[in-house]
């Protein structure tokens, strides 16, 4: 594991000394966090996989690839959480239900948010006969509503529509705001649904963004990052992934607003605390490096 620097940005604080992506190293960060809001970026390679905690109140976005079942399971008990008061399942996609019949099946589960969407997967089918068989229904997302999670508010931005072409439209997006510090997460809604979200006239103005889909370019448009304007960028990716996330157009464009982008395929799980004012990270900002390969 490597710690990729890239070089003075004065405002940012680190978690000095023990820096260990392990999850033994996110479970004493998260020992003390109670009182704060904690978000742990799971590496999940190209996935996506989010776990929110505040005070006893915890809420997982998105569970992984199929076989990250275990790994995010064993992650989230060794915070000690026995039940997840939300799941989020952004969209209909493996990189992002995966594992999540696994932990429906492991964990106690308030609500499950998933859009209006179907998919002839296996991976679909499983996910929601784990819902069906523990006598579950998915809560439908409404943008505009919000809820609270211990004393952090989230508020659904996304989906907009219900009929869109792309998969990835579909998903579920959610600001999370905790004092006077808010996260988004934005699965991997693309251009339609970040300009839906643009003329619905929404307070996007985010400290942490979750760049979309994985750094591709058909999310984060000039105009999305420039309303939502954060102070950071986190961006879940593989290794040397097949589809060249995250792509040059993008990590240009968050270069450009010189935001420090904290990435997964450099730094394994990230995890950002928030006491109400100030967010610190686990790991130095990554590199502006975009990747290399050129299917996306
Ligand atoms: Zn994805």
């Amino acid at each position: 594991m490597s710690f990729i620097s890239c070089g003075s940005i004065d405002d940012v604080k680190s978690f000095t000394g023990k820096l260990d992506s392990s999850v033994s190293g996110e479970n004493s960060l998260a020992a003390s966090s109670k009182d704060g809001l904690a978000v742990h970026y799971i590496d999940v390679g190209q996935a996506d996989s989010i776990l929110i905690t505040q005070g006893n109140s915890s809420m997982l976005i998105d569970g992984g690839n199929n076989d990250d079942y275990k790994l995010v399971s064993e992650y989230i008990e060794k915070q000690g959480i026995k039940k997840l008061d939300y799941i989020v399942g952004t969209h209909a996609h493996e990189d992002h239900i995966g594992g999540l019949d696994y932990i429906i099946n492991s964990f106690n589960v308030g609500k499950i948010y998933f859009p209006k969407q179907t998919a002839s997967t296996k991976t679909y089918k499983d996910f929601v006969n784990s819902v069906k068989n523990k006598n579950m229904k998915f809560t439908l997302p409404v943008a505009g509503q919000s809820f609270k999670l211990g004393e952090a508010e989230c508020t659904i931005l996304a989906p907009n529509s219900g009929n869109y072409d792309d998969a990835n439209e579909y998903s579920i997006v959610i600001k999370i705001t905790y004092k006077n510090n808010s996260f988004l997460f934005t699965g991997d809604a693309s251009s339609i649904s970040e300009k839906e979200m643009l003329s619905k006239g929404y307070d996007l103005k985010s400290d942490v963004l979750k760049v979309g889909h994985h750094g591709s370019r058909s999310s984060t448009t000039t105009e999305f990052l420039k309303t939502v304007n954060p102070k950071y960028a986190v961006v879940s990716c593989g290794k040397d992934n097949d589809y060249g996330h995250p792509t040059e157009t993008v990590i240009n464009r968050l270069k450009k607003a010189s935001i420090p982008v904290y990435r997964t395929d450099e730094s394994g799980t990230i995890v950002a605390k928030s006491n109400g004012t100030d967010i610190i990270f686990n790991v130095q900002p990554g590199s502006y490096k975009p990747g290399t390969k050129k299917k996306s």
